[in-house]
Protein backbone atom coordinates (compact mmCIF):
# COMPACT_ATOMS: atom_id res chain seq x y z
CA UNK A 1 0.00 0.00 0.00
CA UNK A 2 1.25 3.62 -0.76
CA UNK A 3 -0.82 6.60 0.50
CA UNK A 4 -0.25 10.17 -0.05
CA UNK A 5 -1.36 12.49 2.73
CA UNK A 6 -4.61 10.53 3.19
CA UNK A 7 -5.08 9.63 -0.21
CA UNK A 8 -4.62 5.87 -1.49
CA UNK A 9 -2.50 5.45 -4.65
CA UNK A 10 -2.15 1.64 -4.29
CA UNK A 11 -3.74 -1.06 -1.90
CA UNK A 12 -3.48 -4.66 -1.52
CA UNK A 13 -1.58 -4.98 -4.99
CA UNK A 14 -0.32 -8.48 -5.38
CA UNK A 15 1.83 -8.34 -8.02
CA UNK A 16 3.47 -11.66 -8.86
CA UNK A 17 5.87 -11.68 -11.84
CA UNK A 18 7.48 -15.04 -12.95
CA UNK A 19 11.15 -15.62 -13.73
CA UNK A 20 11.41 -15.03 -17.85
CA UNK A 21 7.65 -13.47 -18.04
CA UNK A 22 6.64 -11.02 -20.31
CA UNK A 23 4.42 -9.33 -17.66
CA UNK A 24 1.95 -6.27 -18.46
CA UNK A 25 0.68 -3.57 -16.48
CA UNK A 26 -1.89 -1.30 -17.70
CA UNK A 27 -4.61 0.89 -16.49
CA UNK A 28 -6.55 4.40 -16.77
CA UNK A 29 -4.19 6.88 -15.82
CA UNK A 30 -4.65 7.58 -12.19
CA UNK A 31 -4.59 3.97 -11.93
CA UNK A 32 -1.26 3.62 -9.48
CA UNK A 33 1.09 2.27 -12.29
CA UNK A 34 3.71 4.80 -11.69
CA UNK A 35 3.25 4.18 -7.86
CA UNK A 36 3.61 0.47 -8.41
CA UNK A 37 6.67 0.66 -10.24
CA UNK A 38 8.13 3.32 -8.11
CA UNK A 39 7.38 1.12 -5.25
CA UNK A 40 9.64 -1.60 -7.30
CA UNK A 41 12.49 0.02 -7.38
CA UNK A 42 12.74 1.56 -4.01
CA UNK A 43 12.06 5.33 -5.37
CA UNK A 44 9.15 5.14 -2.92
CA UNK A 45 8.88 3.47 0.35
CA UNK A 46 5.63 1.94 0.63
CA UNK A 47 2.85 2.87 3.83
CA UNK A 48 2.56 -0.80 4.33
CA UNK A 49 3.53 -4.22 2.51
CA UNK A 50 6.18 -5.46 1.46
CA UNK A 51 8.53 -6.33 -2.11
CA UNK A 52 10.49 -9.11 -2.72
CA UNK A 53 12.89 -9.59 -5.56
CA UNK A 54 14.00 -12.88 -6.63
CA UNK A 55 12.91 -14.58 -3.21
CA UNK A 56 14.70 -11.77 -1.79
CA UNK A 57 12.76 -8.91 0.80
CA UNK A 58 13.98 -6.20 -0.58
CA UNK A 59 11.08 -3.70 1.05
CA UNK A 60 14.09 -1.14 2.44
CA UNK A 61 16.93 -1.82 0.49
CA UNK A 62 18.16 1.04 -1.39
CA UNK A 63 16.98 2.03 -4.94
CA UNK A 64 20.79 1.27 -6.04
CA UNK A 65 21.15 -1.51 -4.37
CA UNK A 66 18.07 -3.04 -5.90
CA UNK A 67 19.78 -2.32 -9.42
CA UNK A 68 23.06 -4.45 -8.36
CA UNK A 69 20.76 -7.14 -7.54
CA UNK A 70 19.30 -6.88 -10.87
CA UNK A 71 16.24 -5.03 -11.36
CA UNK A 72 16.49 -2.09 -13.43
CA UNK A 73 14.33 0.14 -15.12
CA UNK A 74 14.79 2.35 -18.26
CA UNK A 75 15.18 6.18 -17.66
CA UNK A 76 14.76 9.10 -19.85
CA UNK A 77 17.99 10.06 -22.26
CA UNK A 78 19.10 13.40 -20.32
CA UNK A 79 21.56 16.60 -22.07
CA UNK A 80 24.53 14.63 -21.11
CA UNK A 81 23.58 11.64 -23.72
CA UNK A 82 22.82 14.01 -26.40
CA UNK A 83 25.84 15.05 -27.60
CA UNK A 84 27.88 11.43 -26.93
CA UNK A 85 27.47 8.80 -29.78
CA UNK A 86 25.49 5.78 -28.96
CA UNK A 87 28.25 4.00 -28.24
CA UNK A 88 30.23 6.31 -25.79
CA UNK A 89 26.86 6.36 -24.19
CA UNK A 90 26.15 2.62 -23.67
CA UNK A 91 30.04 1.88 -22.93
CA UNK A 92 29.37 4.96 -20.10
CA UNK A 93 26.79 2.63 -18.68
CA UNK A 94 28.94 -0.44 -19.18
CA UNK A 95 31.87 1.04 -17.25
CA UNK A 96 29.56 2.55 -14.45
CA UNK A 97 28.02 -0.85 -13.97
CA UNK A 98 31.78 -2.65 -13.67
CA UNK A 99 32.38 0.23 -11.58
CA UNK A 100 35.43 1.68 -13.67
CA UNK A 101 33.96 5.11 -13.46
CA UNK A 102 32.69 7.44 -16.40
CA UNK A 103 35.09 9.77 -16.89
CA UNK A 104 37.60 8.14 -19.15
CA UNK A 105 34.96 7.23 -22.13
CA UNK A 106 36.41 10.05 -24.54
CA UNK A 107 38.12 8.25 -26.23
CA UNK A 108 36.82 4.73 -26.36
CA UNK A 109 40.80 3.33 -27.24
CA UNK A 110 42.21 1.41 -24.45
CA UNK A 111 39.18 0.06 -22.81
CA UNK A 112 38.17 -2.63 -25.34
CA UNK A 113 36.54 -5.34 -22.99
CA UNK A 114 34.14 -2.49 -22.46
CA UNK A 115 33.87 -1.28 -25.68
CA UNK A 116 33.30 -4.85 -26.86
CA UNK A 117 30.36 -5.22 -23.87
CA UNK A 118 28.33 -2.31 -25.01
CA UNK A 119 28.99 -3.42 -28.85
CA UNK A 120 27.59 -6.63 -28.08
CA UNK A 121 24.69 -4.48 -26.37
CA UNK A 122 24.33 -2.56 -29.51
CA UNK A 123 23.87 -5.47 -32.09
CA UNK A 124 21.08 -7.00 -29.94
CA UNK A 125 19.14 -3.91 -30.51
CA UNK A 126 20.10 -3.75 -33.65
CA UNK A 127 21.93 -0.32 -32.86
CA UNK A 128 25.17 -1.48 -34.02
CA UNK A 129 24.65 0.49 -37.80
CA UNK A 130 24.50 3.66 -35.24
CA UNK A 131 27.15 3.43 -33.02
CA UNK A 132 29.12 6.21 -34.11
CA UNK A 133 26.51 8.37 -34.64
CA UNK A 134 25.43 11.57 -31.88
CA UNK A 135 21.66 9.82 -29.85
CA UNK A 136 20.00 13.39 -30.61
CA UNK A 137 20.59 12.41 -34.34
CA UNK A 138 18.08 9.33 -34.26
CA UNK A 139 14.70 8.85 -34.95
CA UNK A 140 12.95 8.99 -31.63
CA UNK A 141 12.20 5.00 -31.97
CA UNK A 142 15.74 4.41 -32.46
CA UNK A 143 16.53 6.94 -29.39
CA UNK A 144 14.35 5.17 -26.97
CA UNK A 145 16.29 1.78 -27.76
CA UNK A 146 19.26 3.55 -26.32
CA UNK A 147 17.43 3.57 -22.90
CA UNK A 148 17.04 0.19 -23.06
CA UNK A 149 20.35 -0.34 -24.26
CA UNK A 150 21.64 1.67 -20.90
CA UNK A 151 19.56 -0.57 -18.81
CA UNK A 152 20.72 -3.88 -20.29
CA UNK A 153 24.33 -2.48 -19.25
CA UNK A 154 23.49 -2.48 -16.21
CA UNK A 155 23.14 -6.74 -16.32
CA UNK A 156 19.53 -6.78 -15.39
CA UNK A 157 17.15 -10.06 -14.21
CA UNK A 158 14.71 -7.70 -14.34
CA UNK A 159 13.52 -4.67 -16.65
CA UNK A 160 11.25 -2.84 -16.07
CA UNK A 161 9.43 -0.88 -18.84
CA UNK A 162 8.26 2.51 -18.29
CA UNK A 163 6.46 3.06 -21.55
CA UNK A 164 8.52 2.45 -23.81
CA UNK A 165 6.94 3.16 -27.06
CA UNK A 166 5.72 7.34 -25.33
CA UNK A 167 6.22 9.54 -28.51
CA UNK A 168 7.32 7.22 -30.77
CA UNK A 169 5.62 7.15 -33.83
CA UNK A 170 3.82 3.93 -34.91
CA UNK A 171 6.15 3.03 -37.81
CA UNK A 172 8.57 3.15 -35.45
CA UNK A 173 6.75 1.25 -32.57
CA UNK A 174 6.12 -1.86 -34.37
CA UNK A 175 10.11 -2.22 -34.84
CA UNK A 176 10.89 -1.06 -31.60
CA UNK A 177 8.52 -3.47 -29.99
CA UNK A 178 9.95 -6.62 -32.37
CA UNK A 179 13.50 -5.77 -30.83
CA UNK A 180 12.07 -5.55 -27.13
CA UNK A 181 9.96 -9.13 -27.91
CA UNK A 182 13.50 -10.97 -28.99
CA UNK A 183 15.78 -9.80 -25.46
CA UNK A 184 16.86 -13.13 -24.01
CA UNK A 185 14.56 -14.83 -21.21
CA UNK A 186 16.97 -14.86 -18.97
CA UNK A 187 15.68 -11.52 -18.81
CA UNK A 188 11.87 -10.78 -16.81
CA UNK A 189 9.81 -8.00 -18.60
CA UNK A 190 7.35 -5.85 -16.89
CA UNK A 191 5.93 -3.01 -19.21
CA UNK A 192 3.84 -0.43 -18.69
CA UNK A 193 2.56 0.19 -21.97
CA UNK A 194 -0.42 2.98 -22.80
CA UNK A 195 -1.02 1.56 -26.91
CA UNK A 196 -3.09 -1.61 -26.12
CA UNK A 197 -1.92 -3.23 -29.65
CA UNK A 198 1.81 -3.41 -28.71
CA UNK A 199 0.69 -4.64 -25.00
CA UNK A 200 -0.99 -7.27 -26.60
CA UNK A 201 1.08 -8.03 -29.21
CA UNK A 202 3.48 -8.59 -26.50
CA UNK A 203 2.78 -9.44 -23.10
CA UNK A 204 1.82 -13.15 -22.28
CA UNK A 205 0.29 -11.81 -18.79
CA UNK A 206 -1.50 -8.48 -18.03
CA UNK A 207 -2.17 -6.73 -14.74
CA UNK A 208 -5.41 -4.60 -15.22
CA UNK A 209 -5.17 -2.05 -12.01
CA UNK A 210 -7.53 0.33 -11.54
CA UNK A 211 -8.26 3.32 -9.04
CA UNK A 212 -5.31 1.50 -6.76
CA UNK A 213 -6.38 -2.33 -6.88
CA UNK A 214 -5.70 -5.04 -9.99
CA UNK A 215 -8.99 -5.05 -11.16
CA UNK A 216 -7.76 -8.58 -12.87
CA UNK A 217 -5.08 -10.63 -14.54
CA UNK A 218 -4.54 -13.08 -16.80
CA UNK A 219 -3.45 -13.81 -20.27
CA UNK A 220 -4.21 -11.01 -22.88
CA UNK A 221 -7.14 -13.43 -24.72
CA UNK A 222 -8.49 -13.72 -21.01
CA UNK A 223 -8.12 -9.98 -20.54
CA UNK A 224 -9.52 -8.43 -23.78
CA UNK A 225 -12.80 -10.30 -23.07
CA UNK A 226 -13.27 -9.55 -19.40
CA UNK A 227 -16.33 -7.65 -19.68
CA UNK A 228 -15.36 -5.47 -16.48
CA UNK A 229 -11.84 -4.68 -18.62
CA UNK A 230 -13.86 -3.37 -21.58
CA UNK A 231 -16.11 -0.90 -19.60
CA UNK A 232 -13.49 0.90 -17.30
CA UNK A 233 -10.13 0.41 -19.38
CA UNK A 234 -11.17 -0.04 -22.92
CA UNK A 235 -14.51 2.52 -22.93
CA UNK A 236 -16.55 -0.04 -24.06
P1 LIG B 1 -0.71 6.08 -13.29
O1 LIG B 1 0.77 5.90 -13.45
O2 LIG B 1 -1.46 4.79 -13.41
O3 LIG B 1 -1.28 7.14 -14.19
P2 LIG B 1 0.00 7.17 -10.71
O4 LIG B 1 0.72 6.12 -9.99
O5 LIG B 1 0.82 8.26 -11.33
O6 LIG B 1 -0.98 6.54 -11.78
O7 LIG B 1 -1.02 7.89 -9.72
C1 LIG B 1 -1.93 7.17 -8.90
C2 LIG B 1 -2.67 8.15 -8.02
O8 LIG B 1 -1.79 8.65 -7.00
C3 LIG B 1 -3.19 9.38 -8.78
O9 LIG B 1 -4.45 9.72 -8.26
C4 LIG B 1 -2.16 10.44 -8.46
O10 LIG B 1 -2.73 11.72 -8.50
C5 LIG B 1 -1.70 10.06 -7.06
N1 LIG B 1 -0.30 10.43 -6.83
C6 LIG B 1 0.77 9.90 -7.48
N2 LIG B 1 1.91 10.45 -7.02
C7 LIG B 1 1.54 11.34 -6.06
C8 LIG B 1 2.26 12.24 -5.18
N3 LIG B 1 3.58 12.31 -5.20
N4 LIG B 1 1.53 12.98 -4.32
C9 LIG B 1 0.19 12.90 -4.30
N5 LIG B 1 -0.55 12.09 -5.06
C10 LIG B 1 0.12 11.32 -5.94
Amino acid sequence: MRTFGGFVATDHVNLVVEPGARHALIGPNGAGKTTLINLLTGYLEPSAGRVELLGQDVTTMAQHERCRQGLVRTFQINQLFADMTVLESVAMAVSEQRGLGTRWWKPLAGHGEVVDQAAAILERLKLLPDAYERTRNLAYGRQRLIEIALALAMRPKVLLLDEPAAGVPTSESQELFETIAELPREVTIVLIEHDMNLVFRFAERISVLVSGAILVEGAPDMIAQHPRVKEVYLGE
